[in-house]
């Protein structure tokens, strides 16, 4: 059976302050049956690896350039990630996607980048409200993870995938286990035409994952954790999500 892995996302959220409790707060309870790590921002990143270093809790980023050093400003690498002692760094998330004009191409570079360096990307597909609407779906998700298995190439086996269908993101709106299963079903079949470790990689769900809807996410058999936004922020929503996993 694989292992699942529930992943947080914090996005532009969190302090000093909070980071420190809502980490403490979750490393209060461990331990988790599962893969647990938190993808915080580049700032964050030092104080996360020392208030998480005693601990099998990971951490990650939630981006990183397809560069590997130069006149890049603003950007920062997966060297740099390494540095830190991250495990993970999200590729491809919708908003990446949306408000950075982010390519298909640009993601896999980005998770080539990433696993030169020792990190797993967690490459994000999905498709928008729209683009489910039209009966579109499959033939987009397909299109996003194809560019990502295409730049990995025997390395494939080795990324995390997360579908994110972007009309259940930060929504409350959220993917029915049927939904959610029949293109995590679809994905698993491209990563098998393109790997011989499919089986054993994680695919995970992510769209308004919240305690009260986790249990029956996670127990499709496709659905191997959660990418989780909103709910990564407080300590008791994160752990629960986190037992429903274990
Ligand atoms: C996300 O941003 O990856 C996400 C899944 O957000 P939320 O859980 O808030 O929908």
């Amino acid at each position: 059976m694989r292992r699942k892995l529930v992943a947080g996302n914090w996005k532009m959220h969190g302090n000093h302050r909070s980071n420190a409790e809502l980490l403490a707060g979750i490393a209060a309870s461990r331990p988790f049956g599962c893969d647990v790590a938190v993808c915080v921002p580049y700032p964050y990143l030092a104080e996360t690896a020392v208030a998480l270093a005693a601990s099998d809790l990971r951490w990650g980023a939630q981006d990183c350039s397809a560069h590997e050093q130069g006149a890049y400003t603003g950007e920062v690498s997966a060297a740099m990630l390494a540095e830190f002692g991250c495990r993970y760094v999200i590729v491809g998330h919708s908003e990446r996607r949306q408000f950075h004009a982010e390519s298909d191409a640009l993601v896999a570079d980005k998770a080539k980048a990433a696993l030169s360096h020792g990190l797993t990307p967690i490459v994000c597909v999905g498709e928008t409200l729209a683009q489910r609407e039209a009966g579109q779906t499959e033939a987009v998700v397909k299109r996003q993870l194809s560019a990502v298995i295409h730049a990995l190439g025997h390395c494939a086996g080795e990324m995390v995938v997360a579908y994110e269908p972007v009309w259940a993101i930060g929504t409350g709106k959220v993917a029915t286990p049927e939904q959610a299963q029949a293109v995590h079903a679809l994905l698993r079949a491209q990563l098998k035409a393109a790997t011989p470790h499919a089986d054993q990689m994680q695919i995970l769900y992510g769209g308004s994952m919240k305690p009260d809807n986790a249990v029956s996410l996670l127990s499709q058999p496709d659905i191997d954790g959660g990418l989780i936004g909103g709910a990564s922020l407080k300590a008791a929503d994160f752990v629960a999500i986190c037992r429903a996993a274990g």
